[in-house]
């Protein structure tokens, strides 16, 4: 069993080593790797390299500092098979899946190589006579990222490349349940050139966390997890004197107008319903059925539910395990309760085989008339249920969608433009699909959520990503020769 560590410094280090956790292989069950947990002393280490790489390389040119990452991008393609099966091995997704995150990842860094451009400011000559204005971004500090176990590639890559390429040093606390791909990726941007100190991983809990929240030399602070944590991260940072971004959780709501294919539907569904085996903030776990299409609909999703092939995530299937054992009791608690509440149970993922082998196994569970009022449909289950509302008409599902307290996604599936413009025009939420069910925003956009599934106010990547990890500086000069030779003292107006 490998005992993994932190990344401080530019080197593998076990820091003070007083605690560790168990990492599971989800679809064994059994533990594969022990993880370190850093304590309050551990991770002032790590902000102190940070803080001590900050001058050097926040005055390196961004051209200097885009040319080490379009290395490490090559290295991202060299390896990425290795990554892929490491985060099939701690997560658990299918390999396929995998590479999908780390292409979505890569996307990132891809869009941080454009970083002079990105950074170039805004220049007004004459402003006033022979005095010229003009604005510059400078990097906000050490910096840090709190990542969730569901992407642990491509969320950390939502962050750490524009947040370095804008001249930042950056600590990264990755979930303590899959912690190994942010060691490898720490290696290959030292193997790409960065130096010592820039990018540092500390592993750990709540009590690292914590620590990064008071550090005084952390200024920013961007969170990806479950909303009861990123309102604890956005308030405790906050209140610190932090900027702070914090994703929250999500309840993503797929619209069907009675004119959609409902076969084209029905795969979507299915696919952005069970993918992941649901453990995506982008997953779509609530399927609203509008009008006569929901008896058709609902056959189509049971059959295609039950077809589903689960297992481990190197195998070829379509969904892999649930990342651990209590996540699974989480899960299965929800499943009874919606039982309890009077849905109907159309297809019942307890009852697949494989739920009853060794890992974290669950089949595909589909419940249909569920109302929004049950539990299953208010709390995010993070898991493979997809719950079937069934309304009238457009402004019903508007209404329903729009009381929810998440807002992350939402789609809509249909033939008529302009129910899905006026969709999208009057939906709560950050990212909406037009037949499209997973609507993830390309690197060059940017992602986030509305109401409780974004604390703060920006979002990750693309140019908010920029303006996060950046301060705005304006200056405003005229050279000595026409300089007054007396003083003002009313408020300056150009003349
Ligand atoms: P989580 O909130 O349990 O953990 C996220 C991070 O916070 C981890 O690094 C963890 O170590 C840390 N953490 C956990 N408890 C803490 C505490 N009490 N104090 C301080 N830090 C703490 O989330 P998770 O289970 O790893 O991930 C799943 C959640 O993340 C889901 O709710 C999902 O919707 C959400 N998510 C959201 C997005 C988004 O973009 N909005 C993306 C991915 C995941």
């Amino acid at each position: 069993m490998n005992v993994l560590g932190h990344f401080v410094n530019g080197e593998r280090t076990a820091l003070s080593a007083q605690r560790s956790a168990e990492v599971f292989n989800p679809a064994t069950g059994q533990v594969s790797n022990k993880v370190l947990l850093a304590c309050r002393e551990d991770v002032a280490v790590a902000v102190n390299a940070a803080r001590n790489a900050l001058p050097d390389w926040a005055a390196m040119p961004a051209v200097s500092r885009a040319r080490i990452l379009f290395r490490f991008r090559e290295l991202l393609l060299q390896h990425a098979d290795t990554l892929a099966a490491m985060i099939t091995a701690e997560h658990g997704k299918v390999l396929s899946d995998a590479h999908g995150e780390l292409t979505r990842g890569l996307e990132v860094v891809e869009f941080a190589c454009g970083i002079p451009h990105l950074l170039k400011g805004e220049h007004s000559d004459n402003v006033g006579r022979s005095i010229d204005s003009w604005s510059l971004r400078q990097p906000v500090g050490v910096v840090a990222g709190i990542t969730p176990f569901n992407f642990p590639v491509m969320v950390p890559m939502w962050m750490f490349p524009i947040a370095i390429a804008c001249g930042n040093t950056f600590i990264l606390k990755p979930s303590e349940r899959d912690p190994s791909p942010a060691l490898f990726l720490a290696e290959l941007l030292r193997e790409a050139g960065l130096p010592a100190g820039v990018f540092n991983v500390v592993n750990g809990d709540k009590e690292a966390v914590d620590a990064l929240l008071d550090h005084p030399d952390v200024r920013a602070l961007s969170f990806v997890g479950s909303t009861p944590i990123a309102e604890y991260i956005y308030t405790r940072g906050s209140a610190n004197g932090k900027r702070v971004q914090a994703l929250g959780g999500a309840k993503n709501h797929l619209v069907v107008m009675p004119d959609a294919d409902l076969e084209q539907a029905a795969n979507a569904l299915i696919g952005a319903a069970y993918g992941s085996a649901g453990e995506r903030c982008m997953a779509i776990s609530v399927a609203v059925a509008i009008g006569d299409c929901a008896d058709e609909l609902v056959e189509k999703l049971a059959q295609k539910a039950q077809a589903l092939r689960v297992g481990a995530g190197d195998q070829q299937v379509d969904m892999g395990p649930l990342i651990t054992s209590a996540h699974k009791d989480k899960v299965l608690s929800y499943i009874d309760s919606g039982v309890a509440e009077g849905a109907t149970l159309r297809v019942d993922g307890r009852e697949q085989e494989i739920s009853q082998k060794p890992g974290f196994f669950l089949g595909a569970t589909l419940f249909d008339h569920v109302r929004p009022n049950m539990k299953i449909y208010r709390e995010e289950i993070f898991g493979p249920v997809l719950v079937v509302v069934r309304v009238e008409n457009l402004e019903q599902a508007v209404a329903l969608i729009n009381d929810h307290p998440y807002g992350n996604g939402t789609a809509i599936f249909t033939r008529d433009g302009e129910a899905a413009r006026e969709f999208a025009q009057h939906i709560q939420v950050g990212m909406v699909g037009i037949n499209v069910p997973i609507p993830v925003p390309m690197a060059f956009h940017s992602f986030g959520g509305w109401k409780h599934s974004l604390f703060g106010s920006q979002a990750m990547h693309g140019m908010e990503g920029v303006r996060f990890y950046t301060q705005l500086k304006t200056i405003t000069g005229r050279w000595p020769g026409n300089l007054h030779l007396h003083s003002e003292f009313s408020m300056p107006t150009m003349k």
